[in-house]
């Protein structure tokens, strides 16, 4: 039976992962550190579980992140992934070419629906007994600007770039 390994998205984090609480290897990318804010619990439990080893931060190669960035324009969910998913979507990729069974914990559909497209198998935060809803806001990466999470437009209003997607924050974590 093949290894399993567990990679964590930054939605993973947020909605109250516990990496300490799985026996299975655990990895991450950098960047979703990046996006959880210091000194919040999920930042404190992401450096919790790379100090304690519990989780490993790798990079995956460039050619793993090209391979992901073809597959999300396919299904046209490019937009709504952050650097972050897209290197995790990278590393699972990776991982899965280096025998393991790579599996991403996420309730991002965008990560789920680009994992189905490149055949990386995901597993919702359910299955790890949390109920946690995700709330999202639509972004201008250059000036910005927010959007509510169902807007329908592509483009900021302001400035024409083309709008990202991030988890809300919430207040209580
Ligand atoms: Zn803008």
């Amino acid at each position: 039976m093949k290894e399993k390994a567990i990679v964590l998205d930054t939605s993973a984090f947020i909605a109250g992962f516990d990496p300490l609480a799985v026996p299975e290897k655990q990895y991450t990318v950098l960047e979703v550190k990046n996006e959880l804010n210091s000194g919040t619990m999920p930042w404190m439990r992401f450096n919790a579980a790379i100090e304690s080893g519990k989780v490993r931060i790798l990079k995956p190669k460039e050619s793993r992140v090209q391979e992901v960035l073809e597959a999300s324009k396919k299904v046209g969910d490019m937009r709504y992934l952050s650097e972050a998913d897209l290197q995790v979507l990278a590393l699972a990729l990776e991982l899965k070419g280096r025998g393991l069974n790579a599996l991403i914990v996420t309730d991002d559909y965008s990560i789920q629906n680009v994992a189905n497209k490149i055949g990386v198998e995901f597993t919702s935060l359910m299955t790890f007994g949390i109920k946690f809803r995700f709330k999202w806001i639509l972004y201008c990466p250059a000036c910005y600007r927010k959007y509510p999470a169902d807007c329908k437009i592509e483009l900021c209003e302001v400035c024409g770039t083309e709008l990202k997607r991030k988890p809300k924050k919430k207040s209580h974590l």
